[in-house]
């Protein structure tokens, strides 16, 4: 049982896609994992689920599996020799193709691109890293200044800055790969540059309630229509990477904050992503300033925190984690972030779910219990109280192993496949056990128990018990 309450979301790749690695990551700290359909095949990916699913089945623990669209990003094409260099001023031609560019000459795939540059256009290369701007184009070549220079790797992102593109979110690629990943029995799905309500509907009509739905917060327009789209998804992720290509820089750490507090009002899983530790690519301890990061995004109350090249293709995979383990824990241990979520008001629902959630912050300062155990069918009342970041563990128990992938994302709680109990005494006996064997509680401490009788129907949660273990 992890000893701290938000979660670590790590981006499979290369260098972790090894089934010994996939367990070791798990061993130090990861609670779910990412997919990330930009880059490796179906196969990659079905060998990647069935890896994490055997990890699940040793260790017993349900594991979060989200599987990352590609969404309408554009890309450059591939390179004669993987990668060349922009120099500072130097014209470069751009073109629509397939076949590989050269020193000189990006191809990359996308028409609507080709068709919508005009003199003054700005492209911003690899996450804004580089940048040139179009000073003509006649359809079929664009000539382009190199204004931040650098050296420029094949299918490296393209951001287009002060163009609109006539693109929906979901591409053809995200309709395939979002049916495949359904069949591996992902928990959610990524969708990449939401713009608005409407692109989660579309999303949803292929998805069902096969898996949740992330909302990846990347574009001007999705911020600007945050709460239409954040109602219709089931969980959101502050894509840092190209949101702040997207918009000024300076706007993301505001975005961060809003978002996080909108997804906690609305009791759903955030996840901060991108650059997290980034210089773990390659160095074995990252920057003071990726620590700090991290804390802060900790102190802001996400639910889970990401790696994505650091341990998709970096050097120290597991130490990333490992340091991104301490860096929560020591966040958590601060007086000052308990003191942050009783400060902040939530907005509360006429329901016995919401009243019941509501105490259990209440009753766990004033009992000082320590934990709360939550069994539920949907994961809905777990959900709930999960947002009240309660200073207890947070136990999910569920009848359904889908249940419990889901709930790994989330702030705080330890999910527990377990069949629903005969009755009420059937339930505290088991609590106790549970308690002393898995949770190491002491005879004495005090628990809370919620409910909802008779037990097996979704959404009729009415019972909130304190007990002391016997
Ligand atoms: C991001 O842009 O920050 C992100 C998480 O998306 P991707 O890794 O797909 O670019």
């Amino acid at each position: 049982m992890r000893n701290r309450h938000a979660k670590i979301l790590a981006t499979i790749g290369p260098a972790s896609r090894a089934p010994d690695t996939l367990r070791l990551l798990h061993d130090v700290g990861v609670d779910a994992f990412r997919l990330n359909f930009s880059h490796g095949s179906h196969e990659d990916h079905a060998a990647s689920v069935k890896a994490i699913r055997a990890v699940q089945e040793a260790t017993g623990n349900p594991i979060c599996i989200v599987a990352d669209m590609q969404g309408p990003k554009l890309r450059c094409g591939s390179f004669e020799d993987g990668k060349i260099e922009l120099r500072y001023g130097e014209t470069i031609d751009i073109r629509q193709g397939r076949e590989p560019g050269k020193a000189g000459l990006v191809i990359m795939p996308h028409q609507e691109l080709m068709d919508a540059m005009t003199e003054g256009t700005i492209l911003k290369f690899d996450d804004g890293k580089l940048q040139v701007t179009v000073l003509s184009n006649d359809g079929i070549t664009a000539k382009a200044r190199v204004d931040v220079p650098g050296v420029l790797s094949e299918r490296k992102g393209i951001n287009v800055v002060n163009t609109v593109l006539p693109m929906s979110a979901m591409t053809d690629k995200d309709r395939i790969d979002i049916t495949f990943a359904l069949t591996l029995d992902v928990d959610y799905i990524a969708l990449s540059f939401v713009q608005t309500s409407q692109d989660v509907r579309d999303a949803r009509k292929i998805i069902g309630d096969k898996a949740g739905i992330i909302v990846k917060i990347e574009k001007p327009s999705a911020v600007e229509d945050l709460d239409s789209i954040l109602i219709m998804a089931d969980a959101a992720m502050v894509a840092r990477g190209d949101l702040g290509v997207e918009l000024p820089l300076e706007e993301v750490p505001v975005v961060q904050r809003r978002i996080i507090r909108k997804c906690r009002a609305l009791g759903k899983p955030v996840i901060v992503a991108t650059h997290m530790l980034e210089s773990m690519i390659d160095a074995p301890t990252p920057t003071r300033a990726e620590a700090s990061d991290v804390a802060t995004a900790i102190y802001q109350g996400a639910d889970a925190v990401m790696l994505s090249a650091e341990t998709a293709v970096g050097r120290h995979p597991a130490t990333a984690v490992a340091i991104m383990d301490r860096i929560i824990s020591a966040a958590e241990k601060d007086p000052i972030f308990w003191e942050y979520f009783e400060a902040t008001p939530l907005p509360y629902e006429t329901t016995a779910e919401d009243a019941i959630s509501g105490a259990v912050r209440g009753i766990a300062k004033k009992l000082d219990a320590k934990a709360v155990l939550g069994y539920t069918l949907t994961g809905s009342t777990v959900q709930r109280i999960s947002r009240e970041r309660p200073p207890c563990r947070i136990i999910g128990l569920t009848p359904k192993m889908r249940t419990a992938s889901r709930l790994a994302l989330s702030w705080g709680v330890t999910p527990v496949v377990t069949p629903d109990p005969d009755d009420f005494d059937d339930m505290i006996g088991r609590i106790s056990g549970f308690a002393k064997d898995e949770l190491g509680l002491q005879v004495g401490d005090t628990v809370m128990i919620s409910a909802g009788f008779p037990l097996g129907n979704p959404g009729t949660t009415n019972t909130l018990n304190i007990s002391k273990i016997t």
